[in-house]
């Protein structure tokens, strides 16, 4: 390690100011394995014109944290690289991601179609743009190619869908309804939070906007927030960048150094995910306990054959299941899991389990339940990598629990 020597630091300064300008390491001779942590939110220039430009042209050099900084670039070329993308914005968020991409592609009285069931933040969002902005949504069957035709408008602009969709796992037919989408002009955004890069690389399938809670997946610790929005084309890019560069949804350096070092074991753990959730949906299938299985795995599940040409390498660590014992059967079961939390994220190393009618859509009555197709005693489970044998253990303890109730 070599000392950077700048006139600033010095021994010709008193304490109190050596304090504030300790001498900066430089790294020469060879190069760090893994991208460093740049935590700085602003960077030094040598003259006014440099530093000016800086400013007016973002992306080089590196200027102020929330236009950009290195760390948060790296994580940003891994997130595009894996998605086949061009380019790629991250966020302090799924959300932010989310909002900076809908927020800069829509104006009032546009029109966007979405599938059925979103993620409750997202919907939310969406009901705010209707209520305040004038927006209108039209949700359809993301397995129905003839009703996002039928949906769209001539003031449509986007077409939201998610990969894998909450908490009925049901995959979305992306390639047939990106291409519906195009032909209309219309630019489609795929939520690919469940699935990963990994799994489903939507821009492959046709779709101009892939965005993630890397919060889950990708971050896999349970220990991080973060998005990201990737792009298929340049021009969508800028928009959203300025956009979030505007709103302040830009992501922390230091999450993007635990983003980029959670993502380097993103393969190995969503093949042992994958290959847990397989097990465990055949083994609750064959339980008398359990009314229902919801997998992309198993070959009854309503969307099995899109999900066999949509995803790749696994069918996802998500599933869920209804309990025969309805509502209470539900809450019991998510309250006496031990190896297994009762904790409302996913993608974590550790198997984390909800019950939806209490928790995730406790807001939703018996009516909308059941046509959002959730049953009372639905429980999801977010498939972690532990032994699968210690978990069938643990889910066989707390349905004989449930059993009781
Ligand atoms: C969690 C989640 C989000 C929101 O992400 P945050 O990181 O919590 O803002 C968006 N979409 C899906 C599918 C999610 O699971």
């Amino acid at each position: 390690m070599t000392s950077n020597d700048t006139p600033r630091s010095g021994t010709n300064l008193r304490p109190g100011s050596r304090t504030v300008h300790p001498p900066v390491p430089s790294v020469e001779g060879s190069d760090p394995l893994d991208p460093p942590l740049y935590q700085s939110h602003v960077f030094g220039f040598s003259d006014t014109a440099t530093t000016a430009n800086a400013l007016a042209t973002p992306g080089a050099p590196y200027i102020y944290g929330r236009y950009d900084n290195p760390t948060v670039s790296a994580f940003e070329m891994a997130m595009s690289d894996l998605e086949g993308g061009v380019a790629a914005r991250a966020a302090s968020s799924g959300m932010g991601a989310i909002t900076a991409v809908l927020w800069s592609l829509l104006r009032s009285g546009d029109h966007v179609v979405t599938q059925n069931c979103l993620y409750g933040g997202t919907q939310s969002y969406l009901d705010d743009l209707v209520e305040r902005w004038g927006v209108t949504v039209t949700p359809v069957d993301a397995g129905d190619p003839d009703s996002v035709r039928a949906a769209i408008r001539p003031n449509t602009r986007v077409l939201l869908l998610e990969t894998i969709a909450n908490p009925t796992v049901e995959v979305a037919d992306i390639p047939r309804l990106a291409a519906v989408a195009r032909e209309a002009g219309v630019t489609t955004m795929v939520d690919n939070t469940f699935a990963t890069p990994l799994l489903c690389r939507p821009i492959e399938h046709g779709a101009d906007v892939v965005v993630h809670s890397a919060t889950k997946y990708l971050g896999g610790h349970a220990d991080v927030l973060g998005g990201v929005a990737v792009f298929a084309d340049t021009d969508t890019h800028e928009r959203v960048t300025r956009a979030s560069v505007d709103l302040g949804a830009t992501l922390d350096p230091f999450a993007a150094w635990l983003l980029l070092r959670g993502t380097r074991t993103l393969g190995v753990r969503v093949a042992r995910q994958c290959a847990n959730a397989q097990e465990l949906a055949e083994l609750l299938r064959a339980d008398p306990r359990v009314a229902a299985v919801h997998y992309p795995g198993l070959a009854e599940h309503p969307t099995h054959e899109t999900a066999r040409s949509v995803l790749t390498d696994g069918y996802g660590g998500m599933l869920s299941f209804e309990l025969a014992g309805g509502r209470s059967a539900g809450q019991a079961f998510a309250e006496a899991v031990r190896l297994a939390s009762l904790a409302p994220s996913l993608g974590d190393v550790k198997t984390l389990v909800t019950h939806a009618a209490s928790v995730s859509h406790r807001t939703l009555s018996a009516d909308q339940l059941s046509r959002a197709g959730i049953g009372e005693g639905l429980i999801r489970v977010s498939v972690g990598i532990e032994e699968v044998a210690d978990l069938w253990a643990d889910f066989q303890q707390a349905l004989d629990t449930a059993e009781g109730a």
